[in-house]
């Protein structure tokens, strides 16, 4: 094997459809309009099609999808946040940015908040269930929406990692109140730059966020609230809507990778992850775990294959929430998953070639300590 496997190849994605996106990108420079055009019109239209919510709204990133998803419902001081442990750091900024606190719940074995272990965080305080469907795949929808009826609690969905991934056949992002979503250059539907989007079937939550993004104000000028910019450029909205036009054959080559993954990554040192019955996986990322993961990375890192931790550090240990006064061993399987997981390289664009080199180099692998 020649070089060095990524965890991933931005480049890869970009030269699958090159022309398309080139194209698309000097239509947009020669359009001369750059800001809330017809092609975040468009792109909000069929991103909302994709996923089946009657309303998207284009951002400017992922944590401004969250933070506006919660201010938008009136979340604020006083007010606490059920959300898993074992998240990207951003998921709980969305809450703490508007003043709410975060309660965090520990994860099921699929990486998804444990569905069994959110009543026993209600409060009298809690306005709301974050959920995340971390590394592609759907959370157990049926019994946390059935909670979150029972204690008319709002439901935000973190969809940064769960473009096209559904739970008995229903998109995520479409069971909760809001769905919000990235497009981070890595994330499974990916710009060219930051953007995010929020997607509802509730009207005034549709306008509410329409006119935040914008400064607050609907008519220019005339501003009903304090808001921010949060816009979605133009030309990553033109090049959204060349990959969203290939999302289909985009989650099938992932889906294709990582079913090799499942069935020839044989080594028994290694968790492999699980599918959840009624859910699918769109594979934002395929995370292993193992107890010797020092050892694993410098094993990987000397036959030239890259790896990558998502996360090292549970956001309730992180420094950012020294405030929050939590300690170690607060979150047990958060804090194990933490110390254990891996994402292996994955990307569009991947040979059979490089596919097969970390299978092999993952199935040698052996423990020395
Ligand atoms: C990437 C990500 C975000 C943040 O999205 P940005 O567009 O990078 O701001 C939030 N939550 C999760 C789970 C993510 O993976």
């Amino acid at each position: 094997m020649k070089g060095k496997i990524s965890p991933n190849r931005l480049d890869r994605g970009f030269y699958k459809y090159q022309e398309e996106f080139e194209q698309k990108a000097i239509d947009v420079l020669r359009s001369g309009w750059y800001v809330l055009g017809n092609e975040v019109k468009s792109f909000e239209e069929e991103f909302a099609a994709y996923t089946g919510a009657k309303y998207c709204i284009g951002l400017a990133s992922g944590l401004d999808a969250l933070w506006i998803a919660f201010r938008v419902l009136g979340i604020g001081k006083g007010d606490e946040v059920i959300v898993q442990g074992n998240t990207y750091i951003a998921s709980v900024m969305g809450i703490t940015i508007n003043d709410a606190t975060p309660i965090f719940v520990e994860p099921d074995e699929y990486y998804n908040i444990d569905a069994s272990k959110i009543e026993e965080k209600i409060t009298k305080k809690t306005k709301a269930i974050l959920v995340v469907h971390l590394y592609g795949q759907a959370s157990n929808m049926a019994p946390i929406m059935e909670i979150a009826k029972r204690h008319k609690l709002r439901v935000v969905e973190d969809c940064a990692q769960s473009h096209g991934a559904k739970f008995n056949g229903q998109m995520t992002g479409t069971f909760g109140d809001i769905g919000c979503f990235s497009f981070y250059p890595s994330k499974n539907l990916g710009a060219f730059g930051d953007g995010g989007a929020i997607v509802t079937n509730d009207s005034d939550l549709d306008k509410a966020v329409r006119i935040f993004r914008n400064y607050g104000s609907e008519k220019r000028y005339y501003n009903k609230v304090v808001g921010a910019n949060s816009r979605l450029d133009e030309i990553q909205a033109g090049l959204l809507r060349v990959r969203l036009s290939h999302m289909e054959e985009l989650e099938q080559e992932k889906t294709t990778i990582c079913q090799r993954y499942l069935e020839e990554i044989k080594n028994p040192v290694f968790e492999l992850p699980k599918i959840r019955d009624g859910a699918t996986h769109i594979w934002h990322q395929f995370v292993i775990r193992c107890d010797k993961r020092d050892e694993l990375i410098s094993y990987l890192e000397a036959n030239n294959i890259g790896s990558i931790i998502h996360y090292p550090i549970p956001p309730h240990l992180s420094e950012a929430y020294s405030y929050l006064g939590m300690e170690k061993d607060a979150l047990p399987i958060t804090e194990s998953y933490a110390d254990t997981v891996l994402s292996i390289p994955l990307y569009i664009g991947m040979t059979k070639e490089e596919q097969d080199y970390v299978i092999d180099k993952l199935n040698a692998f052996e423990v020395q300590s």
